[in-house]
């Protein structure tokens, strides 16, 4: 089977968040199950060094104001065909945003040609390579399907999935023609959101089979607390719609082997964790203190991941003799808000304002506990990280969260299958309360060490989730 991936981003290449890492593992995981999988990606500064010993498959004399180029390269186990378009892709700073922290305010042109290629490798082909499936990932890839449509009546199969449904890409409808939709699709049905053009919607609406990253998270979708305005779209389609969880690359993320870490570990050398602890105190300057957990926190700081409430239980945390290292980058206000609170809780809460791959995986090896206390999460990838390096997750019951750690109640510490803490309302009481019971726990040594046992043996790579996309297309083709 061939499948084309489309998507913005794609680890270890380019990366803002867990989609990346996603793309990344797909391929991969598929290659595994006989699928031949390529990878689309715009060519940003990022990669220039890769396509340099790549090939040139396609030139286009015209895309969307400037000329282009496909390359095909093979870089990190994957093969990638990189959109080369200087005039849309060659900039500098972060790939969605401008020096002023705005979106690039040409992102419909510069996701919109990236779509009309995926749409046109999906329908001709490249390089003598035909994808049985096309595989639009996010709002950036949602107008693969709509451009196939009108390029031929027999596309090949698209499955559209959906990573994060806060981003969908709406744009002013006054683009059809600069975007090269045909305005028949301008309807409630097709592209149109409320007089505008919706991307994810477009995605949605004219894929065979819509995904997303959990089960929980795909029935969340139909709710309107969750689905953000397409949950009516996303009812009416509730026999397309499936939720396959994300896994982790188990080799990039392996305690046993983790050359960033102090020092390697296992479940059966769980002492050995001990001195990632204390490197890691050391990286944020807090005083130890053996009988009280260091928490964790690697995220993007935005509402989504509540980081809100746990500013506000600081108080409490730090009265119980608990420790956070936190480490993330994103809205100013919190940004100021955790580097105060490292001022104020000096040598108990220590703050890495940025975004550091390596220290990352320190983190995850050296802290006791990982704090997710998201308002809604997709699948989340950090705490299955955490499962893997014993490093214990709380919580909020939503989402992939609650799909993936087993919450340590009477029940579950009973049949021994307890992997962390979960919580619920998504409030700051509520995560008060869930920080103490994981403190609570951590002060009962073996209950903790057993718990860090059923963490590294929950299964959170690709096999099973490989198996469900691969039952997906096979469907898809013999339908
Ligand atoms: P999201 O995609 O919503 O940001 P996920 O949990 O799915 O959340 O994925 C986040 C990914 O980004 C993880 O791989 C996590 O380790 C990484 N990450 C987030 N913030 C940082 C940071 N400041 N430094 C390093 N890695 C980070």
């Amino acid at each position: 089977m061939k499948l084309l991936l489309i998507a913005s981003e794609c680890a270890p290449f380019i990366k803002t968040g867990g989609l990346a890492d996603v793309i990344g593992a797909i391929p991969k995981a598929l290659s595994e199950e006989g699928v031949e999988g390529r990878v689309l990606l715009p060519l940003y500064p990022a990669l220039q060094q890769i396509a340099a010993s790549g090939v040139t498959v396609a030139e286009f004399s015209d895309l969307f104001g400037g000329a282009a180029r496909l390359v095909a390269v093979t870089a990190e186990g994957l093969d990638l065909l990189l959109l080369d378009a200087p005039h849309l892709y060659d900039r500098p700073g972060s790939i969605y945003l401008g020096r002023d922290g705005q979106d690039w305010h040409d992102n419909p042109t510069r996701f919109a040609a990236l779509s009309h290629i995926g749409a046109r490798i999906g329908v001709n082909g490249i390089d003598g390579w035909s994808p049985d499936i096309v595989h639009a990932h996010d709002w950036q890839a949602g107008l693969v399907p709509v451009y196939m449509r009108q390029m031929t009546n027999s596309p090949p199969p698209c499955v559209m999935t959906i990573h994060n449904i806060a981003f969908q890409g709406v744009f002013g409808a006054d683009m059809m023609g600069s975007l090269g939709l045909d305005p028949a699709g301008f309807t409630p049905e097709g592209f149109e959101y409320y007089g505008r053009i919706s991307f994810l919607k477009a995605g949605i609406a004219y894929s065979q089979k819509i995904t997303t990253v959990s089960p929980t998270y795909a029935r969340e979708l139909m709710l309107p607390e969750f689905g953000m305005g397409l949950e009516g779209l996303l009812q009416a389609r509730k026999s397309d719609l499936l939720g396959i969880l994300n896994g982790i690359d188990l080799e990039v993320w392996n305690p046993q082997t983790d050359p960033v870490l102090e020092q390697t570990f296992t479940s059966r050398t769980l002492k050995r964790k001990h001195q990632n602890r204390t490197a890691l105190e050391r990286r944020f300057d807090l005083q130890s203190d053996p009988d009280a957990p260091l928490f964790c926190v690697i995220s993007r700081l935005t509402e989504q991941k509540g980081l809100d409430l746990l500013l506000e239980v600081m108080p409490q945390m730090v009265e119980r003799g608990a420790r956070l290292a936190l480490l993330g980058s994103g809205n100013p206000d919190l940004e100021n808000a955790y580097k105060q609170a490292a001022r104020q809780y000096q040598g108990r809460v220590g703050v890495v304002i940025g975004y550091d791959e390596t220290l990352s995986h320190q983190m995850q090896a050296g802290a006791d506990a990982i704090l997710i206390p998201s308002r809604f999460e997709p699948c989340g990838l950090t705490q299955l990280y955490g499962l893997r390096y014993g490093t214990l997750p709380v919580v909020a019951r939503t989402g992939g969260l609650a799909d993936t750690v087993i919450d340590a109640n009477d029940a579950a510490l009973q049949s021994k299958c307890a992997t962390g803490v979960q919580f619920a309302p998504v409030t700051a009481a509520a995560l008060a309360q869930a920080i103490d019971r994981t403190c609570d726990l951590f002060a009962e040594t073996d209950t903790w060490s057993a718990m860090m046992r059923n963490a590294m043996k929950h299964p959170v790579g690709w096999d099973q989730s490989a198996k469900q996309y691969l039952a997906l297309f096979n469907g898809l083709m013999t339908a």
